[in-house]
């Protein structure tokens, strides 16, 4: 079979039971595809031949024997900053470069256990710092859409792998808008959980109190079968919560779009900067939610012009204390011949860090220092707690928030070289992780060049099984998630 790539999840999961494929048959089709289209898209770090048909004849043989899950024999990527035993996990760092983890993510633990079986590690922005995936050790992954584009970032490289048919899903991990972004600029759905939703344990650390792992897939569908996967307490992550985990697909059809309060925060749509097709699209995407029976209403959510000054002090500042563990000395990069123990911290450092990550450590240790830290980033907290109350108020009237992902569609590549430009492109997303709460993507069209513009929905605390329902029941009347570039119609 050639069309394999073309499945849904649920598609994939009935061939599988019925055996009309294998898993390895299912596993070296998407190798093959990886062997002849990776080298244009990129977004590959490790791809692991030899394990992933290892894992998938294990599949097959629990298949046989009546031991098999939903899901068992189902091909994923990781995002390269899931620690994985025995296969590299760069964080898209030359500092990790030569890092093999000695145990497993315990998201990791989780698809395994389900049976997915790994196809290999994807490309990120270093240490997940970035929106573009060119901070990347390993160089810039391409959008599918437009090779002369981003494919947006960190978690760009679980966006383009699913865009191009490279993987049927992938995980992300979600700091400031890094699960989205990349799935807006790729027309995916991507989700990014509430805040404790998913275990954090394992995953290399950006700025913990926003971190949040969550699946990226074509559809609310395929995404629900990963994040059944994926959600959950873990007594070795002490932040995730031991809230009931739902069952994701079960309720996919479970919330009424007839009467559902959609609020429109109205500094949203009049940011400066959001481009007109993304206004556009995103705009006509609610007319078509409001004929599914939706409700819309606007709401105000004033504290965003604070979002990116309060994030990009947190962010970094949590970045600098996080990142202080790279000292060359108990693992990752080390630098030649040092002459002392200064010399080997700065060297190793300078020599293994982006520009990027330098910047990000310089700011947060400069927010964090004795003469600084009030004015900066206990004021920032104090602000950060402003805007959680901002979205706690508007849910008292509505049941989801609806925004852009982004102002705009994915950027030329090169094209972000200026870092605060960057980060402004941040606005619709960092808001959501400084308050905890859960959000998703969905492709709703394209702009005038054929890139993908993308909806996101922001629900209340623990909400993920409304969104991915609203989502589910929006794509069933609509076909923007099924639409693929020209690169994932070519054949291995
Ligand atoms: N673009 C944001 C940043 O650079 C978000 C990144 C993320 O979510 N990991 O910090």
């Amino acid at each position: 079979m050639t069309d394999l790539h073309r499945l849904s999840i649920r598609e994939m999961s009935e061939g599988l039971q019925k055996a009309q494929f294998s898993s390895r048959e299912l596993t070296q089709h998407y190798l093959d595809r990886i062997a002849k289209i990776d080298p244009q898209v990129k977004a590959y770090i490790s791809v692991c031949s030899e394990l992933a048909l290892a894992e998938a004849d294990a599949a097959d043989t629990l298949r046989k024997n009546d031991q098999a899950g939903q899901l068992t024999g189902i091909p994923l990527a990781h995002k390269d900053i899931f620690c994985t035993k025995g296969i590299k996990t760069s964080a898209g760092s030359k500092m990790l470069d030569n890092f093999i983890s000695p145990y497993d993510a315990t998201v990791v633990e989780k698809t395994k256990a389900a049976g997915l079986v790994t196809l290999g590690k994807v490309n990120m922005d270093e240490f997940a710092m970035g929106s573009t995936s060119e901070s990347s050790y390993y160089g810039a992954t391409r959008n599918p859409w437009n090779l002369e584009h981003v494919p947006g970032g960190s978690s760009g490289g679980s966006a383009a792998v699913i865009a191009a048919d490279l993987a049927p899903l992938a995980t992300g991990t979600d700091t400031g808008g890094s699960i989205r972004q990349p799935a807006s600029f790729c027309g995916l759905t991507g989700l990014k959980p509430t805040y404790g939703r998913v275990s954090r344990f394992g995953i290399v650390a950006f700025a913990s109190s926003l971190d949040q792992a969550g699946p990226m897939a074509r559809s609310a569908e395929d995404c629900a079968y990963l994040m059944n996967v994926m959600a959950g307490h873990d007594d070795k992550d002490s932040t995730s919560m031991e809230v009931p985990v739902d069952d994701y697909v079960a309720q996919l059809n479970s919330t009424q779009l007839k009467g559902l309060r959609i609020g429109i925060p109205k500094q949203y749509f009049s940011v400066d900067g959001l481009a007109a097709d993304v206004k556009a699209r995103t705009e006509q995407a609610l007319q078509q939610l409001k004929d599914l029976g939706a409700e819309l209403i606007e709401i105000d959510l004033s504290m965003i012009d604070s979002y990116v000054p309060t994030y990009y002090l947190i962010a970094p500042a949590e970045a600098s204390s996080n990142l202080s563990r790279y000292d060359g000395v108990r693992y990752g990069y080390r630098c030649d011949n040092p002459v002392d123990l200064k010399d080997l911290y700065e060297r190793s450092r300078s020599e293994a860090f982006g520009a990027e990550v330098q910047r990000r450590i310089l700011i947060g240790t400069y927010a964090l220092s004795a003469g600084y830290y009030d004015a900066y980033y206990v004021k920032a907290q104090k602000v950060r707690r402003l805007i959680q109350q901002d979205f706690l108020k508007a849910f008292e009237n509505v049941d989801v928030i609806a925004a852009p992902a982004a102002p705009t569609t994915a950027y030329k590549l090169g094209a972000s070289l200026d870092p605060v430009a960057m980060y402004l492109g941040d606005i619709y997303t960092i808001a959501v992780n400084l308050a905890g709460l859960p959000a998703i993507n969905a492709p709703v069209g394209f702009d005038a060049q054929q890139l993908p513009v993308g909806l996101q929905l922001i629900g209340n605390y623990w909400q993920e099984a409304q969104l991915l329902s609203v989502v589910h029941q929006y794509q069933q009347s609509t076909d923007w998630h099924t639409q693929r570039p020209a690169i994932a119609e070519e054949n291995a």
